[in-house]
């Protein structure tokens, strides 16, 4: 056999190597699209997750801008805005800017993109990981410095920021050793006719025989015992309870 024609493993072999050439062709145009793009289309589908930056400037709590100028901000975490009516909560904006300046200033970061890559302003959102592999969104909630903000479609880590949400809450971290002390505590009273739970004052307990209710100290509570928050009520609450 001193002759031996193009085997089928050579033209294989061709066909592997031109594929490759062709994926790493997508690959590299992909990873150098979205922060070049910036502000061009929002439906471009979102670079290799693997494309590294250097944060230049960190501008609150949530958010910063990379070496290249483009603003990216926190997805599914909300910092306490810089200005705000309540002095205490601006105090801590300060404290939440400078924990994340501490967390990424000069640092290498990468982005993870839900299926939404920007935000209602236009702004980059995404899950932000250091080279050390740290979630920066998880280090400001479990720090106390932010409040989950979590608006589908983009709910990966969904369940480990609020576990850790539930934790800097409960443990008065960062903001919530305040809002813990201002936020009234309230105490529920459920409807056992109407399966429907109150606050003590709402207009629609009245005339309702104290053999009907029940109390309870947290609406979670009521919830899980099977009672409906009252649309007033829960309105009410919206108002009272967040302080941003
Ligand atoms: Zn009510």
């Amino acid at each position: 056999m001193f002759h031996r024609p193009i085997s089928i493993d050579s033209v294989k072999i061709h066909k592997f190597i031109f594929k490759t050439i062709i994926v790493s062709a997508l690959w590299l145009t992909s990873g150098i699209s979205w922060l070049g793009a910036a502000g061009a289309d929002s439906a471009a589908q979102p670079a290799t997750p693997y494309e590294w930056h250097v944060v230049r400037e960190v501008l609150t709590g949530d958010s910063f801008k990379l070496d290249t100028g483009t603003q990216v901000t926190y997805s599914s975490i909300s910092a306490p805005p810089l200005q705000h009516a309540d002095p205490k909560v601006r105090e801590y904006a300060k404290k939440a800017l400078a924990f994340n300046q501490e967390l990424l200033l000069g640092k290498k970061i990468r982005v993870e993109f839900g299926s939404q890559i920007k935000n209602e302003d236009g702004v980059y959102q995404g899950f932000i990981y250091l080279e050390d592999g740290t979630l920066a969104n998880l280090r400001m909630i479990e720090a106390g410095y932010a409040k989950l903000r979590i608006i589908p479609p983009n709910l990966q880590h969904a369940k480990e920021l609020r576990y850790a949400s539930g934790h800097a809450r409960h443990d008065g971290k960062g903001l919530w050793e305040y809002e813990n002390k201002v936020v009234r505590r309230f105490i529920y009273m459920a409807d056992k006719m109407t399966r429907k739970f109150h606050f003590v004052g709402c207009r629609h307990l009245r005339g309702v025989s104290k053999a009907h209710l029940e109390k309870y100290e947290s609406s979670v509570d009521a919830k899980a015992a099977g009672f409906q928050f009252c649309a007033e009520c829960r309105h009410t609450y919206a108002q009272e309870t967040d302080l941003f």
